[in-house]
């Protein structure tokens, strides 16, 4: 169990898949940039939004739910959950009969190569099960580019790394320890690769870099005289 000072965002999860380093120049020290693909998200983000509740075919459909889990010590926003009438279900305030809750995050873009949407969609249904006492064994990810869902199954082995990664940042956020660069393919499509620097720590060295820079400021003086 963990102080609610202390909960970290669900969606920090995401930036620490993708880069430890990035995770802890936004959340460890307040730098943020935003890139096309941030506002983007954004904007999905805010458009799904929209709406609290309705109800389509049965299907009791919720947006923008606030979720928590006091065990993982996270907190954060569901874009969308829906309950599907279930007999083996939980009950809903004010609605007849039970429900299966399904988690439903939407993203921008396509499906990506790491983890990073599918551990979002996995800690939103671990909050759901502590707060509803129950089972959640699938969820969806629906991306604005492919305009598709994809179905994913939240089984124990995808619980486990979960887990552990809150557990990381938990950790990382108790020493207040930011990574070293290591610049990865990831870092062209990077909001925060003109703050990290990456092209500047693959060279030999920071002195080795600054003596370049004075040598090429020194030609350019030459030249003008
Ligand atoms: S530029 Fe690369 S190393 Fe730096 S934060 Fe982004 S992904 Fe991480």
């Amino acid at each position: 169990m963990y102080d609610y000072d202390d909960y970290v965002m669900i969606s920090e999860i995401q930036h620490f898949t993708f880069c430890r380093r990035q995770w802890a120049l936004i959340h460890l020290e307040d730098q943020w940039q935003e890139n096309l693909r941030t506002v983007e998200g954004k904007i999905l983000h805010e458009k799904t939004h929209e709406t609290q509740s309705e109800v389509r075919d049965g299907v009791v459909i919720t947006r923008g739910m606030q979720v928590f889990s006091h065990e993982l010590g996270i907190n954060g926003v569901c874009d969308t959950v829906e309950f599907r009438p279930d007999p083996h279900g939980v009950t809903l305030h004010g609605r007849i009969g039970t429900y299966k809750p399904v988690p439903v995050e939407y993203k921008r873009g396509k499906p990506k190569e790491h983890n990073a949407d599918i551990f979002q969609l996995c800690a939103q249904a671990m909050c759901l099960e502590e707060m509803l006492v129950c089972e959640i064994n699938e969820g969806f990810l629906f991306y604005g580019e492919t305009r598709r869902r994809q179905h994913v199954i939240l089984d124990e082995s995808l619980r486990d790394e979960v887990s552990a990664k809150f557990m990381e940042i938990h950790e990382y956020r108790r020493r207040g320890y930011t990574p070293k660069v290591k610049p990865t393919k990831s870092c062209g499509a990077c909001s925060l690769k003109d703050i990290c620097l990456p092209t500047l720590m693959k060279r030999s060295s920071a002195k080795a870099y600054l003596n370049e820079k004075l040598a090429e400021q020194g030609d350019d003086q030459c030249e003008s005289y």
